[in-house]
């Protein structure tokens, strides 16, 4: 006989949101965590402060948003839709909400602990810590139990929700894509995503903590402009990073090797012509003052001298005397400082990753594996991701609905 109707392993997101459903369901279930606490990735989501989703009404809108797989995601966010994670949030766990800048949610109180301790004391009576899964049992076709480093737990269902590769510290280690194969799941390569770029570029050490804020950033394949994002993009020791790098990312997995060419547009919302008007005037009514000292109309302080090194121009030059081939090199740097990314910041520092279980091996209508039986999969061990600004945890908390709703 076996002693759970459900065990769920990984108490990240979706193996805490699945415990509080089972308890709700009055199902009587184990959730299995390694590390000596619940929710370590949760408490770093969001900076700290947990961007629990992003509120996009609309099932389209929001499915259109999940460039890999969103699809697959149809019927989950169907089921459990982002006004269910308000109302799950606000009135199942007593936390007051609130909707900032491109319509990410995040706790009232700004901190992803409250998120965390809710959880945790809803579920301290049936979570087992520094308690490691190290095997899943298997006979013909059914799952007979899990093997930890504590015993052996059988139930009738099992959620395997041991998260992806990324922020290992966290206890995301990938544990959950061994077992899936050795379950008779099919594997694809795992890429990290929404994550930094590393560049050629020296000056960029100079620059590191400045956020350039609304410029367009373009990723160059081809030599044609490939992705595009709008926003701010961060400087750091060894690259760019931010929002818009972050979410480029998404696209550029598989183009390290070769490297490829990113550029920062830093006035976008002028064209060429126009902006040359603008520093032509800037120039003229300047006279006799050095362009190092009239630049700060353009752009930060710390970035002038890495746009005059660009545009190859003397920086103590009068701006009287600067000549319409210097002024054209200047513009030119403005509409397009170019980067040259030859990696990225890895595992240790990815939001998510690509790649894993091949979600042709698992019902999108409940998430169960299509391999084994009495299995399913929540969060981020799914082969689906969205951009930040919520979408990831809204994968977590839907899957997780329709997991157990399947129990
Ligand atoms: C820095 C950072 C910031 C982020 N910010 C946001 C954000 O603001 N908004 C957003 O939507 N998304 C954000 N994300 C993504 C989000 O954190 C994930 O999508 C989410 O945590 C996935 O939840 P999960 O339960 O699938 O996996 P995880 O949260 O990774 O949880 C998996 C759990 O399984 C446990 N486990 C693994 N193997 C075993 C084993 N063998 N035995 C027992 N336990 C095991 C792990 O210890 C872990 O606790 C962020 C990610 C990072 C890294």
């Amino acid at each position: 006989m076996n002693n759970y109707d459900l065990i769920i392993i990984g108490a990240g997101a979706s193996g805490l949101m699945a415990g509080i459903l089972a308890k709700d369901k009055g199902l009587n279930f184990l959730i299995i965590e390694k590390n000596d606490r619940v929710g370590m990735k949760l408490g770093i989501t969001g900076k700290g402060r947990c961007n629990i989703t992003n509120h996009i009404t609309d099932l389209n809108d929001l499915v259109n948003k999940y460039t890999h797989n969103g699809k697959f995601l149809y019927h989950a966010f169907n089921e459990f839709s982002v006004q269910d994670t308000l109302d799950f949030f606000e009135k199942r766990l007593n936390i007051p909400l609130k909707t900032e800048r491109g319509k990410r949610v995040f706790p009232k109180s700004d901190s992803s602990l409250d998120i965390v301790n809710a959880f945790y004391n809803e579920l301290k009576e049936n979570i087992l810590l520094e308690t490691t899964v190290q095997e899943i049992k298997k006979k013909d076709g059914v799952i007979t139990g899990v093997v930890t480093d504590k015993g052996k737990y059988m139930a009738d269902n099992y959620i395997l929700a041991t998260g992806g590769k990324t922020y290992p510290v966290t206890g995301s280690t990938g544990d959950g894509y061994t077992f899936a194969e050795s379950l008779g799941h099919t594997l694809h390569p795992t890429y990290p995503v929404l994550l930094g770029f590393k560049c050629r570029e020296s000056f960029v050490r100079d620059l590191a903590g400045l956020t350039l804020k609304f410029v367009n950033v373009s990723v160059i394949k081809d030599s044609k402009v490939y992705k595009e994002a709008f926003g701010s993009t961060l400087f750091t020791h060894e690259g760019i990073s931010g929002p818009t790098i972050l979410n480029l990312s998404q696209y550029t997995y598989d183009m390290y090797e070769e490297g490829f060419e990113v550029r920062i547009d830093l006035k976008p919302r002028v064209k060429f012509s126009e902006l040359d008007k603008r520093v032509n005037e800037l120039l003229r009514d300047s006279g006799g003052i050095q362009i190092k000292n009239v630049l700060g109309y353009l752009m930060p302080k710390s970035l002038i001298p890495v746009v005059l090194e660009l545009s190859l121009l003397i920086p103590e030059k009068e701006c009287c005397n600067i000549t319409r081939e210097e002024r054209l090199r200047l513009v030119n740097v403005l509409k397009g400082i170019s980067f040259r990314v030859y990696g990225h910041e890895g595992w240790e520092r990815a939001v998510v990753n690509t790649g894993g279980v091949d979600i042709r091996e698992i019902d999108p209508n409940t998430m169960g594996s299509k391999v084994v039986k009495n299995l399913s999969f929540t969060g981020d061990i799914l082969d689906v991701f969205g951009p930040t600004g919520g979408f990831n945890l809204q994968i977590a908390w839907s899957s997780s609905f329709i997991a157990v709703e399947g129990v």
